[in-house]
Formats: structure tokens, sequence, C-alpha cells
């Protein structure tokens, strides 16, 4: 049996009428940049994230840099960024000319709290931007708590987050602006790249719309040096599709990801764990295993792909050498990296590709 890390295929074919349809539409429409289809999708996607006001970009990495900017961060200024986390949460505040301070994270959940930050914090601090890594929120009261007392602003990477609950809200609608990607393998993905900040905050909004579209909001009227930066037409209206279909997606996840802790319970094997202040919408399942590279090995060699998220932590990574955080700066990321495994997650995996995973897991440990 074979189980990929995921299968982009086996869900297309399953909306494929309607999204070749959407996007025949498109180019029977050429109305290539921005438009309806665009302008229709931040509507529905803000109202999902229960915010007032969504933004299209290019991607996550350009919605976290933009976002940034709108704030008006930039140099001299510090953000306080997980080291444990994709690098593009690192690389839009470089983009934006403020300096990235890294800080660890929680041992049972390897998300952010609010204890790192504050060992993170300096005079020169504007910033934090909590990553809801795997699929769940940050534990967000008390760091948008502490942001207020030292008058930091708060911007959410929701990258691996779409739909996930924190208390009783979504995941974006927690601090200033909340930043998503729509890369291709996300929960909600699409056919090429795309992005999206939310916010209530109309000035915020009017900043990010003219950002994203070379600084003009009056066409060839620049007051400042802007981005390309927007949402592709064609993407939002595969999007706008996907949105439909994304709370039974991210259930059918939650079912899988049940499986995997039954499957795994009493084993040597350990999960990340859940905060218990949310729901998790399982972007990824990650197990941590002593002997990772083995256990890595033998699943490969059962037909099922595992994949490492990720194997080196930012602030050793050679782009960040200057960042001055050298090993043993931040332990348990440090520790995490040598030990995560993620198992194969997407909404078609079947019940039998989840127990043949387990089973396969349970083997590899037996001497
Ligand atoms: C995917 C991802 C990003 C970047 O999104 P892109 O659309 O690829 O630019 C940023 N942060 C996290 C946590 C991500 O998973």
């Amino acid at each position: 049996m074979q189980v990929p890390f995921v299968d982009l295929k086996a869900q297309y074919l399953t909306i494929k009428e309607e999204v070749d349809a959407a996007i025949l539409n498109v180019l029977a429409s050429t109305q290539f940049i921005l438009g309806e289809e665009v302008k229709l999708f931040e509507e529905e996607f803000a109202a999902f994230c229960g915010s007032k006001y969504a933004i299209g970009v290019a991607s996550g990495t350009d919605a976290l840099h933009l976002a940034l900017r709108a704030c008006g961060i930039g140099p001299g200024d510090e953000v306080i960024v997980p080291s444990n986390t994709f690098i593009a949460t690192a690389l839009a505040v470089s983009y934006s000319g403020a300096s990235v301070r890294f800080c660890d994270v929680n041992e049972d959940t390897l998300l952010m709290d609010v204890k790192n930050v504050e060992k993170a914090v300096t005079d020169k601090t504007r910033a934090i931007i909590p990553v809801h890594l795997y699929g769940q929120c940050v534990d967000m009261d008390p760091i948008v708590e502490f942001a207020k007392q030292n008058r930091l602003i708060v911007i959410e990477d929701a990258c691996q987050a779409h739909g996930a609950l924190y208390k009783d809200r979504k995941a974006g609608s927690l601090g200033k602006i909340g930043c998503f990607s729509f890369y291709p393998g996300k929960n909600l993905g699409a056919y090429g790249d795309g992005g999206m900040a939310v916010t209530d905050d109309e000035e915020i909004t009017r900043r990010l719309r003219c950002l994203r579209n070379y600084g003009s909001e009056i066409k060839y009227y620049h007051p400042e040096k802007g981005f390309n930066s927007r949402l592709d037409t064609v993407q939002a209206s595969v999007l706008r599709i996907k949105l439909r279909k994304l709370e039974g997606w991210n259930s059918r996840r939650y079912e899988i990801a049940q499986l995997y802790r039954e499957g795994l319970a009493g084993s040597n094997i350990r999960h990340v764990q859940e905060t218990g202040c949310g729901t998790h919408v399982y972007h990824l399942f990650v197990v941590r295993v002593g002997d990772r590279d083995r256990v890595a090995d033998s699943l490969k060699t059962k037909g099922i792909q595992p994949v490492i998220h990720y194997p080196i932590p930012i602030h050793l990574q050679d782009a960040y050498r200057d960042s001055g955080m050298g090993k043993g700066s931040f332990p348990v990321t440090e520790k995490a990296a040598g030990e995560i495994l993620s198992l194969p997650m997407f909404p078609e995996l079947t019940d039998d590709q989840a127990n043949h995973v387990i089973s396969v897991l349970l083997d590899s440990l037996a001497p």
C-alpha cells in the first residue's frame, strides 16, 4: 500500500467539474487582475474568519511582509518570531527592514508562548508574530495582554491554520492582522501561489490595498513605493469553491488525527499535544521519536512518505547567522528538530491508509 504525504490529485478529482468551470469562466471574462472573483473571495474569506476586511495578496510571505509595512514597522525595529516555524515568517520580517528576534517554544505544543516572548523582548521590539503552527492556535490571550501592556502589535501567522478556533474565535481574527497562505498543500490551497491578510482595521486595509498594488489607490498616483502582490484572479476563483469545502475537509483531518492518536496510545511514540484552548485543524500530524531518521527510513521502505517540518531551526540556518543565536540558544526547538516527523495527512486519506501508517510505525519500534 502506498501512502503519499499529500495527494492533491485525489482532491482535485472530487471538485474537478466545479473548478474547471470556474477557471474557464475567468478565462472567458479576461478579467485577470483583481476584479469580481477576488473581491467576492475577499468578502467570503473575511466572513469565514469573523474579520471585517480581507486583502488578497500574492502569497503568505507577502501577507506577512505587507502587514508589517502597513503597521509602519521597518529598519531599527525588532519583531519577535518563534524559531520553530517555516522560514517565511522570518523572511517577511527581514523584507520589511526590521530585525528578527527569535524565541523558543512550548515543550508540549511546540508553539510560541508568552514566557518565551517575555525573554525575547527589548526596548526596540515593535511586534510579535505568533505562528499557529501545525494547525492549532497559539494560546493568544496572554500574548495579546502582554502586547497591550507593552504597546506591541500582534500579527498572526495563520498560514497553517485556516479555520482553527481559539476559544470561539477563528485564527487570523485574534491580533491586529491575520496572515494566510494558499500554497497548494495548505488546508485551503490554491492551484498556484496566493495569500490573504485579514483585519478589522479600516486604515490598515486601505494601506494593504495600496501596498499590494504598486503603492497606488488611484491609478498612476503613487504616494509610496509599493509592490506588485495581488491575489491572482484565477486562484481566487478556485479558492471560492474550495472555501465551501474547507470545514468538511478540516473535520476529516481531525478524524484521521484521532485514528493516529488512538493507534499510537500506549506506545513510545509521542506526538505534539493539543493546547486544549481551541480546535486543531491538523495541517500536520507531528510525532516525536528518539531515532527519527531510522523510523523515517522504515516508513519509506513500506511505501509511506513522512516529511520533517522542519529539520533545521531558523536561528541555526546559514541565512540567519546574523541573528547571533548559536546552538544551545533555544533548547526546546533544537531538541524537537531532531525528533519530529510529520505523518501523511490530507482529507482524502482513507482509514485503511491511516491504519497502515500506524502499524508500520509501531513495527518500526520493535527491536
Ligand atoms: C506556508 C507558510 C508560510 C508562507 O506562505 P507562502 O504562501 O508559501 O509564501 C508562512 N508561514 C508558515 C507557518 C507557513 O506554513
